[in-house]
């Protein structure tokens, strides 16, 4: 099942985010039950639901302050092991549009939405006219391996900050489409945003062109469009079993860095995790974190700390 749970266990935003959610559950209710606008809510907002963190982030930023948008996927939780609420239904059913990634990354949602049936519902692909990259075909998977393999292809889109450029496009496409009377705002904000993507994009550029070629290997498939995009090399996904791993997972992982000569590793927990610190030692190979940005906090300025973040370590891996 799920391989990198026991990092996310210990995350801060778990409780903190299971808060967050009780509010929003709360105050679907009162809507529902009232017919009432929230505090801070312009009256003629559609009601917006975004499924998981970047796609919220994203939306929010398009959105803007004043404009509500729910999240269906708390942003504590692992979105890859979603399982769906009854709760989710509720929103959807009270929902004018819904905001997802797409690229099969939301495999909750079609039977979700199928419940909630809400004919009225505009949904928002935000993949729509990204070209997908294949997902890694992993070797040596045993039975007790469940790998999850995504209908559309590698659904990590946003890791590339010229992709994400193309989300927030197709997400302000369609708010002004679901809400025209409000198409200039959102054309604004999504412009603010994506300037900044776009000066994301040439640090990204500025800083990794020197290590062009650099190869490295992943522990979570999240990386092949940002790998495309400024020519690094992501040699190897060893997923790792949450519990225990076997001698012959530890030797895949040492044949793999040997055969590819990698300049390092690129883990989400870093050295903390105990398994991928020794193999970093044995191999005097360095170990940073990469964050997929799955979970963290809300703000959609915090897109841009992550990435940057990303940035160092891709630096500190490869020079
Ligand atoms: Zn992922």
């Amino acid at each position: 099942m799920n391989r990198r749970g026991q990092e996310f266990l210990g995350s801060p935003w778990r409780r903190w985010s299971c808060r967050v959610l009780l509010g929003l559950t709360g105050l679907t209710v009162t809507i529902s039950s009232g017919g009432l606008v929230s505090k801070g809510q312009e009256a003629n907002s559609p009601k917006i639901v975004a499924t998981f963190l970047p796609v919220y982030m994203f939306t929010k930023a398009v959105a803007g302050e004043k404009t509500e948008v729910e999240i269906l996927i708390s942003p504590g939780t692992d979105p890859h092991e979603y399982q769906a609420k009854p709760t989710d239904a509720i929103a959807i059913a009270e929902a004018d549009v819904l905001v997802k990634n797409g690229l099969g990354f939301e495999e909750f949602l079609d039977k979700l939405i199928a419940s909630a049936g809400n004919s009225q519902l505009k949904q928002i692909d935000t993949s729509q006219g990204i070209e997908p990259i294949e997902e890694e075909e992993h070797e040596d998977e045993g039975e007790e391996h469940h790998h999850h393999h995504h209908e559309g292809g590698n659904p990590h889109v946003w890791l590339d900050p010229v992709l994400a450029q193309q989300q927030v496009i197709n997400i302000r496409d369609g708010l002004i489409d679901a809400e025209p009377n409000n198409g200039e705002k959102y054309a604004a904000n999504a412009a603010v945003y994506i300037q900044k993507l776009q000066e994301l994009d040439r640090e990204f550029k500025a800083r990794l062109t020197p290590m062009q070629g650099c190869k490295f290997i992943a522990f979570h498939d999240a990386y092949p469009y940002l790998a495309k995009r400024y020519n690094l090399e992501q040699m190897a996904v060893v997923e790792l079993p949450e519990d225990s791993i076997a001698p012959r997972d530890l030797q895949r992982i040492i044949n793999a860095a040997k055969e590819f000569q990698v300049k390092g590793f690129l883990s989400e927990s870093g050295a903390n995790d105990s398994r991928i610190a020794q193999i970093s030692k044995d191999l005097g190979l360095p170990v940073k974190v990469l964050d997929p940005v799955e979970t963290g906090p809300l703000d959609p300025q915090h897109y841009f700390t992550a990435m940057r973040n990303n940035l160092t370590a891709l630096e500190e891996v490869c020079r």
